[in-house]
């Protein structure tokens, strides 16, 4: 999957963009309305440098351009003009890990875990000084994009990275199932990349201790990798693209597309958007507006990971009555009832539902259960 990522680049965009379409569109950021902005705009900056803070962290310039302050009653946003050239990813070189050094790489570089995206990767490693277990997954949220094979390939880095975490957390146990430890399935399937239901399938732990873990899934550790032992900042994601066809056929590009921070998907909709008329993002699991393709976006790497293109979308989907087909109940992963919600069978095991989203994607009738789900955990707080 790694060996023809699609790389966005100047002149070198295979039949979808040309310098020109890259540098029509600003690459577009969107801060949080309470972050802290790190310079005067506007400012000339460089790839990698810090533009603002947040809670998930500092945010780093995803080009080399000129980069400009913008409000509006929506918030604000930074639009960066680039110029100069695009700076691509570099070798990865073994060296030995100090241990001050990687909380400090990990602010530096702008880190988050991508395993809970929220946190800024440091602030989630200084949460877990009392942990005793550290969990490294091989499944990403989603498994939409492979990263063992590269980091197999740089085993000698991954030894490194385990010696400091060793001397990180010396109370805690390291339960490594990407070089060490077999997981229980050979091939992902849903909802495995989920770290509760992950750390509950391994090391039994009920799904309200997830906060007792240290858990680092692997595309977190790809991009920590890339920042260790390239120097490399955290400005771009590996993502999948998906296309859903008129007969609800679903097929995945054959190579991921490497996307950077706040660019614009004109370059693809502009290609695509004949052909497909709105898009959705990350999954159908989650709950995700329905896109025009004509209003444009700009990604995310906090918050995305996947891109969905449709033929056609209801977006009146009606719900209908349940059938009590009992789809819901039987598939969920971890029997949790949902059916119970919308029947008389049985009661609703809150306590095991991780939200995953699974009986609302199966559901013939369209019933959306987890927004049910949650309607029900709010009103029954603390259930
Ligand atoms: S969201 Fe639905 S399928 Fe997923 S755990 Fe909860 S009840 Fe089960
Ligand atoms: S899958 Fe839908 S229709 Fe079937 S039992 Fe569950 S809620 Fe009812």
């Amino acid at each position: 999957m790694f060996a023809k990522p699609f790389l966005l680049q100047p002149r070198t965009v295979k039949e979808t963009g040309n310098r020109k379409t890259v540098l029509d569109e600003p690459y577009t950021l969107f801060p949080d309305r309470d972050a802290l902005l790190l310079k005067d705009f506007p400012v000339r900056v460089k790839v990698g440098d810090p533009l603002y803070k947040q809670n998930s962290g500092i945010v780093l310039s995803p080009v080399n351009g000129i980069a400009s302050l913008e409000h509006s009653e929506e918030g604000s946003k930074i639009r960066i003009v680039q110029d100069g050239n695009f700076v691509g990813s570099k070798p990865w070189v073994f060296r030995t890990l100090q241990k001050d050094e990687v909380l400090e790489t990990m602010d530096r570089l702008g880190l988050v875990s991508l395993d809970f995206p929220e946190h800024s990767l440091s602030s989630y490693f200084r949460s877990k000084t009392k942990t005793k277990l550290i969990l490294l997954s091989p499944f990403t949220k989603t498994q939409d994009v492979d990263f063992l094979p590269e980091l197999k390939k740089n085993s000698d880095c991954h030894s490194s990275f385990l010696e400091v975490l060793k001397a990180m957390f010396p109370e805690a146990k390291i339960k490594d199932y990407i070089f060490g430890m077999k997981p229980p399935i050979k091939t992902y399937s849903y909802p495995w990349g989920i770290p509760e239901y992950f750390a509950n399938q391994t090391e039994k732990l009920s799904f309200s201790r997830i906060g007792d873990v240290l858990y680092i899934g692997p595309e977190t550790l790809y991009n920590l990798y890339r920042a260790l032992f390239a120097d490399f900042p955290f400005i771009e994601r590996e993502i999948s693209l998906y296309f859903l066809g008129k007969n609800g056929g679903l097929r995945k590009s054959e190579s991921t597309l490497r996307i950077r921070n706040g660019q614009s998907l004109k370059f693809l909709f502009e290609d695509l958007g004949s052909q497909y008329s709105s898009f959705t993002v990350n999954s159908f699991y989650e709950k995700h507006p329905v896109r025009d393709v004509q209003k444009g976006f700009y990604w995310d790497i906090r918050q995305h990971y996947s891109l969905i293109f449709l033929t056609r979308y209801d977006s009146q989907r009606k719900e209908f009555p349940c059938v009590e087909c009992g789809e819901c109940s039987l598939n969920c992963p971890t029997k949790a009832n949902p059916m119970a919600l919308v029947s008389s069978f049985g009661n609703f095991q809150a306590g095991l539902c991780m939200e995953c989203g699974i009986c609302t994607f199966l559901c013939p009738s369209s019933i959306s259960l987890r927004d049910q789900i949650r309607n029900w955990k709010e009103a029954n707080h603390g259930f």
